[in-house]
């Protein structure tokens, strides 16, 4: 099979079934096939030795790639054309994978169902009344729907890890500093991480690998080896100590989402791991920790939509004032603009305190609390999400009860550990279930290895 087979493939299947799924803002086919010739070129050469050689892969629309528009699926940048290419897609050209376009979701990756995307919603490619989550809901779909091998995603408070549990494949939140989050547009700087959605986990261990590192371009990357991943898939679990926190199986967890990390658990105690009930205690205040601090986070890091520095200008206005009032309320969305206003407020000062600086508080603890089973235990594992997928327009008309989707997937953000979710059985609906396998600081090997048991 050549490259170009590949690629002819991927669109072949865009073809056929993206008018259903809506996964992708934006195709880059006709530089995704002009790569596939110069690749097919090289076959046989040395230059064709590239870990992700000629694999179809979709991106995030909030990865910058040089050339190619980056949306954030928000009108803000309907129009934006990068001037350079994240540091994350460098390295998928360094390893030779090729970009087939980029993918749908809410909108500045805020929400978790894609209903957010200031173009249209992506469908879940299981059943298209559901959603596929969010906020990576194209980057999930896509892979689900046999559109592209692999995408990328990004993470801030379950944006890889929800989608990837809704359309039944597998999303890897990595630990945070382990991915260049150069070029990568910010919404929660101190959460936000890039990773791998593919459909199995040796694929996964590939991608994670290929754009994994240290980057003089993002401060906060860390100077921590890269591992082989894909050495690590041995199946053995064998002596592994699993922690399952009892807040991950209590109230406001579905009864199915329990019975199927059980029945996981039982796999696993089959093949020598063994496993007891620990305690997150504070996880229950995760969730407010979460929304004060991205919000806070965004309203910074969204001021540059001004129209002026970034952003579609508005047409209406006479004087700089309004450009930037008339800009912002033509660009953003109702849940941005949302955002914006809580973290506003949570920043002005005489609130600080009471806010922000408490919520860093809370924040500690939270990590504190992974920490202190990490001490004991090799991995903690739990569902992904409280429930299967929902359907389009069932939690849209209140904020709240779509935010109580990410309960099990924010404190690993907050405590900044890595996780994935990988496919664990179906809903009565007929729609995947995810099992969540949370690891230490930068031991996304033991993740691997453990999920690879399954396979
Ligand atoms: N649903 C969460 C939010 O709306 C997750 C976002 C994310 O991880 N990007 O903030």
């Amino acid at each position: 099979i050549s490259v170009t087979d590949l690629v002819n493939e991927s669109y072949t299947r865009i073809n056929a079934v993206e008018d259903k799924v809506k996964a992708f803002v934006t195709l880059d086919e006709e530089r995704a096939r002009q790569a596939a010739k110069e690749m097919d070129e090289a076959l046989g050469t040395d230059n064709a030795n590239g870990l992700l050689f000629g694999m179809p892969i979709g991106v995030k629309d909030n990865i910058v790639t040089k050339g190619l528009r980056t949306t954030c699926s928000s009108k803000m940048l309907a129009n934006l054309d990068p001037i350079y290419d994240a540091t994350v897609v460098q390295k998928l050209q360094g390893a030779q994978a090729i970009t087939i376009g980029k993918l749908n979701m809410d909108e500045f990756a805020m929400g978790s169902s894609n209903e957010n995307s200031g173009f249209f919603p992506t469908r879940n490619p299981w059943n298209l009344d559901y959603v596929p989550g969010g906020s990576s809901g194209g980057s999930a779909a896509s892979v689900a729907a046999g559109e592209v091998l692999f995408s990328l995603g990004s993470d801030t408070g379950g944006s890889i890890r929800q989608p990837a549990a809704y359309c039944g494949v597998v999303g890897m939140k990595p630990t945070y500093g382990r991915v260049s989050r150069y070029g990568l547009v910010a919404f929660a700087s101190s959460l936000d991480q890039i990773g791998p959605i593919t459909r199995n986990v040796e694929d996964n261990a590939y991608l994670l690998q290929a754009i994994a590192g240290v980057d003089k371009m993002d401060a906060t990357s860390a100077h921590v080896d890269v591992a082989k991943y894909v050495e690590s898939l041995t199946g053995d679990v064998k002596g592994l100590k699993i922690g399952v926190p009892k807040e991950y199986l209590g109230d406001g967890v579905g009864e199915e989402a329990r019975q199927s990390v059980l029945e996981a658990l039982k796999v696993l105690e089959g093949m020598g791991a063994t496993w007891e009930e620990v305690t997150l205690p504070h996880s229950k205040y995760a969730l407010a920790t979460y929304y004060l601090l991205s919000s806070s986070e965004a309203s910074s890091n969204l001021s540059r939509f001004d129209g002026i520095r970034y952003g579609v200008r508005t047409d209406n206005a006479e004087n700089l004032v309004d450009i930037y009032k008339n800009t912002r309320s033509e660009g953003f969305g109702d849940e941005v603009k949302r955002r914006i206003m809580l973290g506003t407020f949570a920043l002005s000062s005489g609130y600080y305190d009471a806010y922000y600086k408490k919520a860093q508080k809370v924040r500690t603890l939270i990590k504190q609390d992974f920490e202190n089973v990490f001490e004991k235990y090799d991995v903690i594992i739990g569902p992904t999400t409280p429930t299967t997928s929902f359907k389009l327009g069932e939690k849209t008309s209140d904020p709240m009860t779509m935010y109580a989707n990410d309960i099990l997937t924010i404190p690993v953000n907050l405590a900044g550990v890595p996780a994935i979710s990988l496919p664990c059985g179906f809903g009565a609906n007929g729609m995947p279930l995810g099992l969540q396998i949370i690891g230490k600081h930068f031991d996304e090997s033991t993740i691997y290895r453990v999920a690879h048991a399954f396979e």
